[in-house]
């Protein structure tokens, strides 16, 4: 119920990706790209080639309390309006940000940074992790997690703090499209107990529906940890390996554990 393509910030154009996930034995593959559903024409189209499922989702970028969240909209109509607006909004201040990371990464001496992603780009929406493959390709760093390390996380030269949706716009606009609105990789934020329990709390009071209690990006524990979560808040519960193409990520498709029996699965009631 997570993954990405070349339409956001994976390296597999969605044809591909859905064509992988068949290989895999995946029957039923959310397409979730950052903050656009460009790809979700192209991945049905695959996906009813090959018989298997594919749910129209987006992975909205959130900014609460000064955290950015990520949250999954999933089994969303992309025709929608209110969505595709609220969308549009958040892809121009990326394309405003992504001129900006260029600019601070030039005070760095590091010349064409926004150039340089752009390529990576090819078109797409223009994601930090662009920027992350930029500076690996001309030698800045050795790897991608060096990459956010030294530049790109808040604190760093890289980062511009700005504003994705609110919480309660991204649920709303996630409704008004028909689909549920889930936590993406709950354990991935660097929030205290007690500030995770505020999250939930306001998630709860915008309406929203699921946690991602199996993440790739999630230790076994984690799993676990969120599951519980989940059951005691009265969430549903997502699964998702948060792919984002064959070079290492988190973790292939096709690969994650089953959600644990406690919980109500998020698409326990979808035709
Ligand atoms: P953006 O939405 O442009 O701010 O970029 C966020 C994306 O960067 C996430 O969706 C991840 O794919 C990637 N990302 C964030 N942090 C890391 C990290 N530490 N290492 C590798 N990729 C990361
Ligand atoms: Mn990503
Ligand atoms: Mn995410
Ligand atoms: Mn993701």
């Amino acid at each position: 119920m997570h993954t990405h393509s070349l339409r956001s910030d994976g390296t597999l154009a969605p044809a591909d990706l859905v064509a992988r996930a068949h290989a895999a034995g995946i029957d039923v593959l959310a397409l979730t790209d950052h903050d656009v559903t460009d790809g979700i024409a192209e991945a049905r189209t695959a996906a009813v080639q090959l018989g298997i499922e594919l749910i129209a989702g987006v992975e909205i970028s959130v900014t609460w309390r000064n955290q950015t969240l990520h949250i999954l909209g999933l089994k969303v109509d992309i025709a929608n309006p209110v969505l595709q607006q609220g969308l549009a909004r958040l892809r121009e201040f990326r394309q405003w940000r992504a001129v900006e990371i260029g600019r601070r990464l030039q005070k760095k001496r590091i010349e064409g940074a926004y150039e340089g992603a752009a390529r990576f780009a090819r078109g797409a929406i223009i994601s930090r992790t662009h920027f992350a493959r930029f500076l690996v390709e001309q030698g800045y760093v050795r790897g991608m997690q060096q990459a956010f390390k030294q530049f790109l996380l808040r604190g760093k030269p890289g980062h511009v703090p700005g504003q994705w949706a609110s919480l309660d716009e991204a649920v709303s606009w996630i409704h008004a499209a028909g689909g549920q609105a889930a936590v993406a990789h709950p354990a991935r934020y660097p929030l205290s107990a007690g500030k995770l329990r505020q999250l939930l709390g306001d998630f709860r009071d915008c309406g929203g529906d699921a946690l991602e209690v199996i993440s790739g990006s999630h230790s076994l524990e984690a799993n676990r940890h969120f599951a519980g979560i989940a059951v005691e808040h009265g969430f549903s519960a997502s699964a998702g390996s948060d792919y984002h193409g064959p070079e290492k990520t988190w973790m292939d498709l096709g690969r994650l554990p089953a959600l644990p029996d406690a919980c109500v699965p998020v698409w326990h009631g979808w035709k």
